[in-house]
C-alpha cells in the first residue's frame, strides 16, 4: 500500500470531502482550512513536487491548471477572484510530498503571504 497520504485519499482509503474528480485529477477540502474555500487540487499520479514534474507530465500540468479553473467556477469564485498556491520543499512550506495546489478564496486575501 502506498505510504503517500494523498495517494490514499485518491484511492478512497482515507476519507476526504471530495469537490471534483476526473480521470486525472482529484480535489478535496483541506482538513485545516485557512479560507472559507480551501480546496487541494492534485493529480492522481504520484509526483512529489513541482521539482519532480517531467517533460512527460506537460499535458497533465495543463490539465491541472484547467481543472483549477473549472473547480473555481464550480465554487463560484471565478467572478470574485481567488488564489492558487503551490508550496515546494522545506522553505516553501511543503508538508505533504504529493504535488498539490491550494485553491483559496471566499474572503479578501492579503499579500505578502507569511
Ligand atoms: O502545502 P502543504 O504541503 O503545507 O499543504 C498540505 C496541506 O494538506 C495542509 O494544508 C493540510 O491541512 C492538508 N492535509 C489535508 N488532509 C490530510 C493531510 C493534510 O487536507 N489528511
Amino acid at each position: 500500500m502506498s505510504e503517500c497520504i494523498f495517494c490514499q485519499i485518491v484511492d478512497g482509503k482515507i476519507p476526504s470531502q471530495k469537490v471534483y474528480e476526473d480521470e486525472f485529477l482529484y480535489a478535496f477540502r483541506d482538513i485545516n482550512p485557512v479560507a472559507p474555500e480551501h480546496v487541494l487540487v492534485i493529480p492522481k499520479k504520484h509526483i512529489s513536487s513541482l521539482m519532480h514534474l517531467e517533460e512527460e507530465d506537460k499535458v497533465l500540468a495543463g490539465k491541472i491548471l484547467l481543472g483549477i479553473k473549472k473547480i473555481a467556477k464550480q465554487l463560484g469564485l471565478d467572478e470574485r477572484g481567488f488564489r492558487v498556491v503551490n508550496n515546494i520543499g522545506q522553505e516553501g512550506g511543503q508538508t505533504v510530498f504529493h504535488i498539490h495546489f491550494h485553491l483559496l478564496g471566499g474572503r479578501q486575501l492579503t499579500w505578502p503571504p507569511g
